[in-house]
């Protein structure tokens, strides 16, 4: 009897769980918040069990507080974040490792703190107008290696998934490896990631630009920010070189697409902020 029941429960919730499991979660969190009760990827839930579902006194069940969070590695993982971009968040962006009182080189009057806080507001700003069902240009976070971009972006990306937005993040370099790489022999697969990059409701390309290019390569970039003008596609880049050099790697043709899908924002540190974290640590 109260098997049946709990069953009968389990049945109704997951009906309802895939699409209002992770919209419950990100709506109950302010923005930038982490909750720290992850299960580890190979652990399971002390509470649940891993089931997902706790039983209650009357015998039905509910689901437990780890299966947002279940749900939202899952999304991870379906968007290529790598495990140390997964707890990235605006709340966890360190705006004290920019220095408030230097003015920053190329920032217009700017100090690196201000410019620091401009581009944590304007990706923030975009997050959430995708939320609300918007397609907005996204941003292109400019800066030397080890300024924050890929923490913003990859901050960006957690907030979208936590609020059940496909999104796919793509290291560019390692992007055109693996299609290189799978092109010719089982095309399929590389196939279906190109058509991913092109379609994704929100893209992220970190790391534009480092890539040795080709002929090919070029024309694989191309089509992907071709068809996300078109389609007006939101999405979000990185990179650490200039305008010169984005044109000379990408092409002008290319290039003026980014522009046209992303505004430039810089973001700069006066020293790596990693190793800085490190030191804080
Ligand atoms: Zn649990």
């Amino acid at each position: 009897m109260m098997r049946r029941k709990v069953a009968a429960g389990v049945d109704k919730l997951t009906d309802i769980i895939n699409d209002e499991v992770i919209a419950a979660g990100g709506a109950a969190e302010a923005w930038g918040n982490v909750p720290s009760a992850v299960p580890a990827d190979d652990g399971a839930c002390p509470i649940c069990g891993g089931s997902g579902f706790v039983l209650l006194q009357d015998g039905t069940a509910k689901r437990c507080a780890c299966y947002a969070e279940q749900r939202l590695l899952l999304a991870q993982k379906e968007a290529r974040l790598q495990p140390n971009l997964r707890r990235m968040s605006f709340g966890n962006f360190d705006l004290s490792c920019y220095p408030s009182g230097i003015m920053a080189p190329g920032g217009k009057g700017q100090t690196y703190y201000q410019l620091a806080r401009e581009a944590r507001e304007k990706t923030i700003k975009c997050c959430q107008e995708v939320i609300k069902g918007g397609r907005p240009r996204g941003l292109l976070l400019l800066g030397q290696v080890g300024s924050g971009k890929t923490h913003l972006a990859a901050a960006a990306a957690n907030q979208l998934l936590r609020r059940g937005k496909r999104v796919l993040f793509l290291v560019v370099p390692d992007f055109l490896d693996e299609l290189r790489n799978s092109f010719g022999s089982e095309g399929a697969d590389s196939q279906r990631l190109l058509d991913k990059a092109k379609r994704t409701e929100v893209l992220v390309l970190d790391d534009l630009g480092t890539h040795n290019m080709s002929d090919w390569t070029r024309s694989v970039l191309f089509s992907v920010l071709n068809y996300r003008v078109n389609e007006g596609l939101t999405t979000l880049a990185t990179s650490n070189l200039d305008f010169a050099a984005l044109q000379e790697q990408l092409g002008t043709r290319s290039l003026s697409r980014l522009l046209s899908l992303c505004e430039p924002c810089l973001l700069v540190s006066d020293c790596d902020i990693r190793l800085r974290g490190l030191e804080k640590a």
